[in-house]
């Protein structure tokens, strides 16, 4: 793998850089303590191609490789991960699913939407009652000549109250992962309603939803890939995005880095700079290592993608080592910030709180753990 990167690559990184740095930054703490991000960004984002990276051109994307959308969202991560997180899931999740498994006509319908920032989509998969044992999922979708009635309840949807478009997966058929299917269910249809989960220990600044559906119809062009291939759909968005949490956590751990050398600079205890004592140069190298090794891991997926070898299992890896860096990162930048680090004056603390959900979501850490076990042992732990 060749880690220089291209002209292009650069320029990309360049720009997501300046964007943060003007567009996020400024705005990160405002946003966290109002528990809403300012809906323009999304316009914002969709104008300079954010959204449309690795989506074809022909489709309204902005083209790119894997590696280059890495680039944008460590950028993004490393100003606000509840901004990262829109991208990743509406263009990571939703556009790139349509773009891999959509017919011709829900390309052309969606994606265009989709890259521009016109619309914005979220991901249905977890319900209140599985959440890590998502092939048990109970939303149905009954047939109804040629349309489909999909009734239950999504949780922690993340884009939820904002979303133009919820990628669905509903029970179609037999239990298990084999009787799922996919919908890309407009969301101001009737029967169709949301509510703003609030309290969110991290990412306040997003719109993360509960999802009711009460008998919503569907046309059956509304179904995304085959009867009872859903979960395949969900399992391969999800390849993918664990890759671009990876590069968001990375994000987190940059900027916990960045304060934290800074402050260690500028404080004074016993005379001099805290940076001049060697336990504190201890927690930054930490840090250090971790934003390294997190990175290379999450570039190694990408690489994977672009040469078209497997990346499951390394995404696993990279999403495992990523998420519980940047929590370990975010705790070490809190210490050198000292008392300071504990009030919501310095960021570091929001780092932290931002940070913590990344073991959580697309997988705890216990299913990639148990992932990667599988595909060393060739055994199922679950
Ligand atoms: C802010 C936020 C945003 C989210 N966004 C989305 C979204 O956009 N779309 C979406 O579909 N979902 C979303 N989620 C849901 C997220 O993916 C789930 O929370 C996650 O999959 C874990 O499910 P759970 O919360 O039900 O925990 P559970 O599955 O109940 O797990 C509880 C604990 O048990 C452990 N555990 C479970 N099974 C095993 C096992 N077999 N072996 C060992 N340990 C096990 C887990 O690791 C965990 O520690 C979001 C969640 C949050 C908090």
């Amino acid at each position: 793998m060749d880690l220089e990167l291209s002209g292009e690559q650069t320029a990309v990184r360049a720009l997501a850089a300046s964007f943060t740095d003007r567009e996020i930054v400024p705005h990160a703490a405002a946003w966290d303590r109002a528990e809403s991000v300012d809906r323009a960004i999304v316009g914002k984002l969709g104008g300079l191609g954010f959204l449309g990276l690795t989506i074809p051109e022909e489709y309204g994307g902005s083209g790119g490789d894997h590696l280059a959308y890495c680039l944008v969202l460590e950028e993004l991560g490393r100003g606000d991960s509840a901004v990262r997180g829109i991208v990743s899931v509406s263009l990571g999740l939703v556009a790139k699913s349509v773009n891999a498994f959509g017919s011709e006509e829900q390309k052309r319908h969606w994606l265009p939407r989709l890259t521009s920032g016109a619309a914005l989509g979220c991901f249905a998969l977890t319900e209140p009652g599985t959440g890590s044992d998502a092939a048990n999922l109970t939303t149905r979708a009954v047939r109804e000549g040629e349309h489909w009635l999909l009734s239950g309840t999504k949780t922690f949807i993340t884009n939820g109250t904002w979303a133009d478009v919820a990628l669905v997966f509903a029970r179609t058929g037999e239990s298990g992962h084999r009787g799922i299917t996919a919908f890309l269910v407009p969301t101001e249809l009737p029967g169709f309603t949301r509510t703003e989960i609030h309290g969110k220990l991290g990412l306040r600044g997003q719109a993360t939803a509960e999802l009711s559906f009460d008998r919503v119809r569907v046309p059956d062009s509304a179904r995304l890939g085959e009867i009872g291939k859903g979960f395949t759909v969900a399992m391969a968005a999800l390849a993918k995005g664990r890759m671009s949490v990876a590069a968001g956590c990375v994000g987190i751990a940059r900027a916990c880095l960045d304060a934290a050398v800074r402050y260690a600079g500028e404080r004074e205890q016993f005379g001099a700079p805290i940076a001049s004592h060697q336990l504190v140069q201890q927690l930054l190298a930490g840090i250090a290592v971790d934003v390294e090794a997190a990175r290379l891991l999450t570039w190694k997926v990408a690489d994977h993608i672009e040469r078209g070898l497997p990346f499951a299992t390394e995404s696993s890896v990279a999403k495992l080592f990523a998420s519980e860096a940047a929590v370990r990162a975010a705790n070490n930048a809190l210490q050198v910030f000292g008392g300071y680090g504990f009030i919501d004056e310095y960021p570091v603390g929001k780092y932290l709180r931002d940070a913590r959900v990344m073991t959580l979501y697309e997988g705890t850490s216990q299913i990639h753990q148990l992932l990667i076990g599988r595909a060393l042992t060739g055994v199922s732990a679950f």
